[in-house]
């Protein structure tokens, strides 16, 4: 079953001769469990999609179900708990509040929610995500790599329904951003979890297990099991 399906999305910035579509009319659905990858061209429209799927801007027309909920856009608040009940985005950078340290970011999700965190499943997530040395650092401490991780890691603490990753390996070199794409997949493998990244790498995108072609707000094409691209 889907675990995240939108329909007929189309997004406009702007009114009148400066109004640009972001999205026009783009549906798709996302079985529970996998690994897809939207690939596209810078201003593909790709953030936008994550963005309107994860609830954190209203599309101009079309609606978004979540774990089987209908995305309220009227309703912040409503909008809100199911954010932060069902899914965990993972921004481009610079997302981790630089007054906490690692191990606060982590937790941060799970404390906003008055969750108690499992300790077995803490200890889990920190160390296939590779960030136990880095946990009482401050973010500016820490590698742009190390960032990164700490950011996936606190994304699936909560085991959200979805994972959101907006390109996620941004600004990190070749090596790096495979890496950070591998942890994903390891999110899916080792965690069953879903997640859905973009980006315009395809060496990045062969990771996943489905990849969509974005182009001019629209879905230009999709393939399934791509051959993983070796550019180290
Ligand atoms: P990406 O790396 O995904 O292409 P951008 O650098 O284009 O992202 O955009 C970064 C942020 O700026 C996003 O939050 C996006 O909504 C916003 N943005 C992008 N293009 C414009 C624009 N033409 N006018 C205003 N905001 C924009
Ligand atoms: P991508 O993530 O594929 O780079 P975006 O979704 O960021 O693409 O942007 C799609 C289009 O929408 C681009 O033309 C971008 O400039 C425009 N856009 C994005 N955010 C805004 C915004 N806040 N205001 C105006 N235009 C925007």
């Amino acid at each position: 079953t889907d675990i995240l399906s939108a329909s007929s999305l189309t997004k406009v910035y702007g009114e009148g001769p400066l109004a640009v579509r972001a999205l026009n009319d783009v549906s798709l659905a996302f079985p529970r469990g996998r690994f897809a990858a939207i690939l596209g061209p810078s201003g593909a429209g790709k953030s936008a999609f994550l963005h309107i799927a994860g609830g954190l801007d209203a599309p101009t027309s079309g609606s978004v179900t979540v774990a089987d909920l209908k995305l309220p856009f009227a309703d912040e608040e409503a909008l809100a708990r199911i954010r932060s009940e069902h899914i965990g985005f993972v921004f481009p950078g610079e997302n981790l509040l630089p007054h906490q340290t690692a191990r606060q970011n982590i937790e941060l999700p799970m404390r906003l929610r008055g969750e108690k965190l499992d300790e077995g499943w803490y200890s889990s997530v920190v160390r296939t995500m590779g960030v136990a040395g880095a946990m009482d650092e401050l973010p500016a401490r820490l590698p742009r790599a190390m960032q990164q991780r700490v950011a996936v890691a606190r994304a699936i603490l909560g085991r959200p329904a979805i994972i959101l990753a907006d390109d996620p390996a941004h600004s990190l070199d070749a090596r790096a951003s495979l890496e950070i794409v591998e942890l994903l997949r390891l999110c899916v493998r080792e965690f069953g979890q879903t997640v859905l990244m973009s980006t315009q790498d395809l060496a990045e995108a062969a990771l996943a297990e489905r990849v969509i072609l974005f182009s001019d707000g629209g879905v230009a094409g999709e393939i399934s099991d791509p051959t993983p691209v070796s550019i180290l």
